[in-house]
């Protein structure tokens, strides 16, 4: 039986222009924003445009800059097109950079994949999954909170806190600014699921489960993992077979969970005694193993990796996944710096902790991949590939072609997740309703009737 499932994920970034003598920041952060947006204004007349490789890529109020991935439904093309947007960023970031530098303006721009800046402002890595509609979807929801709570402790990016001057080191720096279980909010409440009900897709088959309480990651292995295995529980709770755990206080635990490295915190569930989150994260990763899926090398991948998480937290013992799980490469890193005579609380740990999220040219996730130290899935290829091209199997396939086509012949027009418009008065919007679709006869047509001369229009 087979369970194809669309996902995508967005991915906001924190921004800064550093001072490069010393000082307050030269360019402040919406400007900085700007500024990074600029070659993307220039080429869309818009700070919110979408992308021949169907992904999405805007600047929100608050000026953190997003990419939003083009719909997938194999984890090799998520990986890719995910990595292809942080690609983007740092060449927009090198980009604007060098224009700072010929104005000369003595700052650098950082972007930063994590989710809190210093001052306490907090933003998310969204995962969007296709499920089927059914009037138990918040029943669903519910019967899934206790692995949402809990997932952190594999894939969370790691969080080195700093409160009154003393520093602790825990799984995830969202799960500390998640305030609410289930919201139709993401920004007020924060939630651990968005029920807004934005299917992107026939609204009358499906649902889009809008996750918000993920960390953002740096490791391709973490991003895999969460993916996969949120995936396949999802295709669980669809068949009924989804283990019943409830946690007493979600809110509670999730604070709880994310300060315990030890994975011995005991988080209090409805009838029943008291449960560490390894215990809880074992018996819905047993309910996957026992049930009868299809899995790709990569799921099979995610599973193994899952289960050796748990197993590290358990013992103890980190190096069976210390590149591959971003809280435990991040914590190796900062065991080293111990090691040379820096506290957590030291200047140099706050330092590295920000480089290891680091996006632009200053930051140190590439080479630690070069060395062995992080994992890395996908190949420079692919990356290039999902620069250009949409995933070839859903709807981003038809969004994206029509983009290309439209910038080619340099051709006004409108597009969203469901809609793509040549904007003349001959043209109708087309509705893609069907995210499963990797064609559409009528998108075909449009695409082969465009006239008009041909330019290329290269990125930046
Ligand atoms: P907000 O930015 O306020 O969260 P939004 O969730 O609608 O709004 P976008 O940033 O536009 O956000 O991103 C939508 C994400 O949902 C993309 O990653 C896209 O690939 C994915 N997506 C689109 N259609 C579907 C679908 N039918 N099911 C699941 N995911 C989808
Ligand atoms: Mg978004
Ligand atoms: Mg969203």
């Amino acid at each position: 039986m087979t369970d194809r499932r669309i996902y995508g994920i967005e991915t906001e970034f924190g921004i800064t222009c550093a001072h490069l003598a010393e000082g307050e920041p030269p360019v402040g952060a919406e400007e900085a924003a700007l500024l990074l947006f600029r070659p993307v204004q220039d080429r869309g007349r818009s700070t919110n445009v979408f992308l021949p490789n169907g992904g999405r890529l805007y600047l929100d109020v608050g000026a953190h800059p997003e990419y939003a991935t083009a719909e997938c439904d194999r984890l090799e093309d998520i990986l890719a097109q995910d990595r292809a947007g942080t690609t983007l960023m740092a060449d927009l970031a090198r980009t604007a950079n060098q224009r700072l530098a010929a104005d000369e303006i003595l700052g650098a721009i950082h972007l930063f994949r994590n989710n809190a800046d210093s001052r306490g402002n907090s933003y998310g890595c969204h995962e969007n999954y296709l499920v089927r509609r059914t009037p138990r979807f918040r029943e669903m929801i519910e019967s899934l909170l206790a692995f949402f709570v809990t997932r952190q402790i594999v894939v969370g990016s790691g969080y080195l806190k700093l409160k009154r001057g003393r520093a602790t080191y825990g799984f995830s720096q969202r799960a500390d600014q998640t305030w609410d279980a289930v919201s139709s909010a993401t920004t007020r409440s924060r939630p651990i699921i968005n029920t807004r009900d934005e299917p992107h897709a026939d609204a009358d088959r499906y649902r889009r489960l809008h996750v918000i309480v993920g960390d953002t990651n740096i490791s391709e292995a973490a991003t895999c993992a969460k993916v996969a295995v949120t995936e396949l529980l999802l295709t669980l709770a669809e068949r009924g077979q989804l283990p019943r755990i409830e946690l007493l206080d979600p809110m509670r635990a999730i604070r709880e969970v994310c300060q315990d490295l030890s994975g011995t915190v005991r988080c209090d569930v409805v009838g029943g005694r008291a449960i560490t989150a390894v215990d809880i994260q074992r018996t819905y990763l047993e309910a996957i193993t026992n049930a009868d899926l299809e899995l790709t090398r990569l799921h099979r991948y995610a599973l193994d990796l899952w289960q050796r998480g748990l197993d590290a937290i358990a013992s103890g013992d980190h190096s069976a996944v210390e590149t591959e799980l971003d809280w435990a490469v991040k914590k190796k890193l900062l065991d080293r710096l111990a090691a040379r005579g820096h506290r957590l609380e030291s200047f140099e740990a706050s330092r590295l902790m920000l480089a290891y999220h680091d996006v632009t040219d200053a930051g140190i996730a590439p080479r630690m991949e070069e060395r062995g130290m992080l994992a890395r899935l996908t190949s420079a290829a692919d990356v290039d590939d999902a620069l250009v091209n949409p995933p070839a199997t859903t709807r981003a396939k038809v969004r994206g072609a029509f983009i290309a086509a439209a910038e080619k012949h340099r051709r006004d027009h409108t597009v969203d997740w469901t809609h793509i418009r040549l904007n003349d008065a001959a043209h109708k919007a087309i509705r893609l309703d069907d995210p499963f679709a990797a064609s559409d006869e009528h998108v075909a047509a449009l695409i082969a009737d465009m006239r008009g001369p041909e330019v290329e229009v290269p990125w930046c």
